[in-house]
């Protein structure tokens, strides 16, 4: 029978979630919603040396703004708990002991002080790399090379020691990658990864092994950087007997710099210019702030999309997709081995498109807070209408609150407009438009426009002649949208008072 799919994001609470973070988190959660499995939150925080406070909460805070809702988590335990490596340190100690009897592991007597001096010696030898491995652990001072009488003294007398895993000598080991297929390591070339720290918790490798075991996790996803230690993953399950039940693998490819160079970092975004992180952070030593897609205005909609792609493509055209279309298309097929190279502009069109498929009247609801907090009181049909026009033209929520004639008739008229379209004759004309504009009972955008083109052909003016002026009264502008959609929107009398008041204003402005 086969297992019900689990997968768990694993993050270690170290700093805030970086958008590679969120991507592996996101392929998970498609993973399992896909093949009808869990999805699984487990906080990684055995290193409290790293610990960062509000860590935790911000990924929690991260996935709960993209919509990815762990099926089991710290806050929403299963029958697999605890989802918190710290709340079950003290167990994981025994699984090393249990390898230690299997002759899988051993102890290691070795102090920092002599280990460096080792590494030191090897540095002067050319040999830079020094690794506690299969073939120098045989002149280490551990439990293979000292008797057993020696290593029980050692413990009785509570020497300190690590637990190491024992790698096999120089054994081809084949492991499989689901993305990048059969990966094969020499054994010598994986060190002997301590299991149990000197103080009794345990490394990443071990906890992660066995809360994957015990979790019944079926599909580890991750990023690249952890497929180095893949190979000693595969190992623990071997020493432990769980071969059977041992997930499969998927590394992902590394997300690149927009211009290809190296692996986008957390310091990249900023410095530019866009933010790396889900949501904004305040790193709480610092009080140094990283900007975030969610404040900066972006959907979460358009982030995962945006997200989706950085390693995965459905393999036909189509871009958009929410998260409901995600779960249906994706596949771990269908993710690349190359890096992925972040596209700042191609994250704002994804922006862009959502704020497009959005209704007038779902954009009213999100301008009109930004408006109330502006000082700007309104109405939301009014505020509507404005979203319709305006939608076009933006890429965030706020863009469509950029022009405030909407709002206040303008105080100040763009320069270069007045210099270039500004005439003599402008102020006849506008008088002749405005006599025009009284006329129309019915003040819509069809009037408005029959009746405007209407008095060109009459006085057998150009577009050009009328129009700059004219917007320019209304909205103090030289360019936006339709003036008969934005008059219609504004009204007959805010019209001709713009028009009445900007007159004397504009006049002066010219002859300065
Ligand atoms: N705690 C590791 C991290 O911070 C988890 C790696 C894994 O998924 O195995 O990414």
């Amino acid at each position: 029978m086969s297992r019900k799919v689990r997968v768990r994001f694993a993050p270690s609470p170290t700093g805030p979630l970086h958008m590679g973070g969120v991507r592996t988190a996101l392929y998970n959660y498609l993973f399992a919603k896909k093949h009808n499995g869990d999805f699984i939150l487990r906080v990684e925080d055995t290193d409290q040396t790293r610990y960062v406070p509000g860590a935790e909460q911000y990924v929690k805070d991260a996935l709960k703004w993209c919509g990815l809702n762990p099926d089991e988590g710290p806050d929403n335990p299963g029958t697999f708990g605890p989802y918190r490596q710290s709340e079950r340190k003290e167990g994981y100690a025994k699984y090393a002991y249990d390898l230690i009897e299997k002759g899988e592991a051993y102890y290691a007597f070795d102090t920092s002080e002599e280990l460096d001096a080792i590494r030191e010696s090897a540095k002067q030898m050319k040999m830079p790399n020094f690794q506690y491995n299969s073939i120098t652990r045989t002149s280490m001072k551990n439990s293979l090379t000292l008797s057993a009488e020696e290593v029980k003294a050692k413990i009785d007398a509570g020497e300190p020691y690590v637990i190491r895993l024992k790698a096999p000598r120089n054994e081809e080991m084949r492991m499989n990658d689901m993305i990048r297929g059969w990966v094969v390591v020499n054994t010598n070339n994986i060190d002997d990864k301590v299991l149990l720290k000197g103080d009794g918790m345990p490394t990443y490798h071990l906890a992660n092994v066995v809360d994957d075991h015990l979790m019944e996790i079926t599909h580890v996803i991750r990023g690249e950087e952890w497929l180095p230690s893949a190979p000693t993953h595969f190992l623990l399950y071997r020493a432990f007997g769980w071969e059977d039940t041992m997930p499969e693998f998927a590394h992902l490819p590394l997300i690149l710099k927009p211009d290809g160079n190296g692996k986008l970092s957390k310091r990249d975004g900023d410095r530019l210019g866009f933010p790396v992180f889900p949501l904004e952070w305040v790193d709480p030593a610092s009080r140094e702030t990283s900007s975030g897609y969610r404040e900066k205005g972006y959907f979460p909609e358009a982030f995962i999309n945006m997200l989706a792609f950085l390693g995965w493509n459905p393999g036909d055209e189509r871009e958009l997709f929410s998260l409901e279309d995600l779960i249906e298309t994706f596949s771990i097929e269908r993710v690349g081995k190359a890096g992925a190279k972040f596209d700042a502009d191609k994250t704002k069109w994804f922006q862009q498109q959502y704020l497009r498929m959005k209704s007038d009247e779902e954009l009213a609801v999100l301008l009109m807070p930004k408006l109330k907090s502006a000082g700007i009181s309104t109405d939301m049909k009014f505020v509507t209408n404005v979203c319709s026009l305006m939608k076009e033209r933006a890429v965030f929520v706020e863009d469509m609150m950029a022009d405030r004639f909407y709002f206040n008739a303008p105080t100040e008229y763009d320069e270069k407009t007045i210099k270039k379209k500004w005439k003599a004759d402008t102020p006849s004309i506008i008088a002749g438009l405005r006599a025009v504009l009284v006329d129309i009972t019915d003040f819509t955008e069809e009037n408005i426009e029959i009746d405007f083109k209407q008095y060109l052909e009459d006085n057998e003016y150009g577009f050009g002649k009328v129009m700059p002026g004219f917007r320019l009264l209304v909205t103090g502008l030289g360019m936006g949208p339709s003036m008969s959609a934005i008059c219609a929107l504004l009204g007959k009398d805010e019209v001709l008072s713009r028009i009445d008041n900007g007159l004397g204003k504009l006049e002066a402005l010219k002859n300065v």
